[in-house]
């Protein structure tokens, strides 16, 4: 595997890939953490760093028809949860461009 470039976050917390311990999200960047992904509870986040995109596919979710992509860890591999593209509801359209993140993969680095 060649190296990857691994970004930082400034944030005093920050959850990070339970796997490799990459930063992934600002605390502070968290929209909802009451969102089900595939492993149970996960968070909705505005953004997230190192991360890779999976293809474009539509899904069904409990809230409606989306255009997701799955959300990989860019330094592991580790699978962590999807990007909302595009939401056909318009009541749901707040979550396009929005990172959801499971639970379980994440674990929490800083000052916490
Ligand atoms: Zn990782």
């Amino acid at each position: 595997m060649g190296r990857v470039f691994r970004k930082f976050l400034e944030s005093k917390r920050v959850y990070s890939c339970h796997t490799c311990d990459a930063h992934l999200a600002d605390e502070e960047h968290i929209i909802s953490k009451s969102f089900q992904g595939r492993l149970g509870r996960a968070f909705l986040f505005e953004s997230a760093i190192n991360i890779s995109r999976g293809p474009e596919e539509s899904r069904v979710l409990m809230s409606g028809v989306y255009k997701v992509a799955d959300i990989c860890c860019k330094v592991c591999g580790a699978l962590l949860g999807w990007e909302y593209l595009e939401a056909k509801e318009e009541s749901q359209k707040y979550k396009e461009g929005r990172i959801l993140l499971e639970k379980t993969r994440l674990t929490r680095t800083g000052n916490w």
